[in-house]
C-alpha cells in the first residue's frame, strides 16, 4: 500500500500530553487555516510504501509508548491509517489521532475498529456561526456541507460512542479566541456534549503561520491565554492552556 507521506518526528513528548510519542503526519488536508504552521504538508505528494512508515514504528516502539497520527488530516488517507492503526496496536502501542473533524462517517469506520486509545480534535471556532468557521477553517467549497456540520456531528459520535477525546481551539490575537469566541465554543460544549469533556487554548504562534498577513500578529501572553480559559471555567470543568510554559490546568 502506498502512504501520502508528510513527516516522522521519531520521539515527541509535546503531542500527547505526558506520554511519549512517535509522531507521523499524513499529508493533505481539506482545510485551509490561514494560521496553519503544517501548510507544506497541505499539498503535494511523497508517496511510499507503508512499509517504510512500519519500519520508523519500529525504530521508535522501544522509546515511545504511543503512535500520534496527525497531518495534514489523517482521514484523507483513510485506508493508509486504518493499516498504521492495526500496525502500531499489533506492536502494543497506544494509539492517538489528531484531527480535524471533517470527516465523521470515517471516523464511526475507525471507532467501530475499537483500536484508536484517543482523538485530538480541533474546535476551531464557534460551531454556531458558519461564516467564522469557514473563514477560520480557510474552508471554501461548496462541494460538502458546511465544516460546522462535519465537526459538530464527529463530536456527537466520539462523544455517544464514549471514545476518549480531547478539543482544542488555537488562539491568534485579533483573529480567532478572544473572549465572546471562547464563550461560545465552551457553551457549546457543554450544552451538546458534556461539561466535562477536556478542552484546551492554545497559543498560535501568528509569524509561523500560512498566511503571510497573519505574521505581523504579537502572539498572545501566557496571561492573556490563561484570562480567556477563566470563560471557558464558566462551562466546563477540565480546561487546560498550552503556552511557552506547557500544558497547564486551569480547572
Ligand atoms: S491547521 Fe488547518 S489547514 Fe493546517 S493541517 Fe490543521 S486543519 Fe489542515
Amino acid at each position: 500500500m502506498q502512504f501520502n507521506h508528510g513527516a516522522t518526528v521519531p520521539i515527541s513528548t509535546i503531542d500527547w500530553h505526558g506520554k511519549v510519542s512517535i509522531v507521523i503526519s499524513f499529508r493533505g488536508c481539506p482545510f485551509r487555516c490561514p494560521y496553519c504552521h503544517n501548510y507544506e504538508l497541505l499539498t503535494g505528494s511523497n508517496f511510499v510504501d507503508i512499509s517504510e512508515i512500519e519500519s520508523q514504528i519500529n525504530k521508535s516502539k522501544i522509546f515511545v509508548d504511543n503512535v500520534v497520527f496527525t497531518g495534514g488530516e489523517p482521514f484523507m488517507q483513510p485506508d493508509a491509517l486504518k493499516h498504521l492503526v492495526g500496525f502500531a496496536k499489533q506492536n502494543n502501542l497506544l494509539v492517538g489521532i489528531n484531527t480535524n473533524g471533517f470527516y465523521p462517517e470515517r471516523i464511526k469506520e475507525i471507532i467501530c475498529e475499537g483500536k484508536v486509545d484517543k482523538f485530538f480534535v480541533d474546535l476551531k471556532a464557534p460551531l454556531d456561526n458558519v461564516d467564522l468557521y469557514r473563514k477560520i477553517s480557510g474552508y471554501n467549497s461548496s462541494d460538502y456541507p458546511e465544516p460546522v456540520n462535519r465537526v459538530a456531528e464527529s463530536l456527537k459520535i466520539l462523544y455517544e460512542n464514549g471514545v476518549e477525546f480531547e478539543l482544542r481551539t488555537t488562539v491568534v490575537r485579533d483573529f480567532i479566541g478572544n473572549s465572546d469566541d471562547i464563550t461560545k465554543i465552551s457553551g457549546w460544549i457543554s450544552k451538546h456534549l458534556s461539561k466535562d469533556v477536556p478542552y484546551v487554548i492554545q497559543r498560535g504562534i501568528p509569524e509561523h503561520s500560512k498566511d503571510s498577513d497573519l505574521h505581523g500578529i504579537k502572539p498572545l501572553e501566557r496571561e492573556e491565554i490563561l484570562g480567556l480559559s477563566e470563560y471557558a471555567c464558566n462551562y466546563l470543568n477540565d480546561v487546560r492552556i498550552n503556552t511557552d510554559l506547557g500544558y497547564e490546568k486551569v480547572c
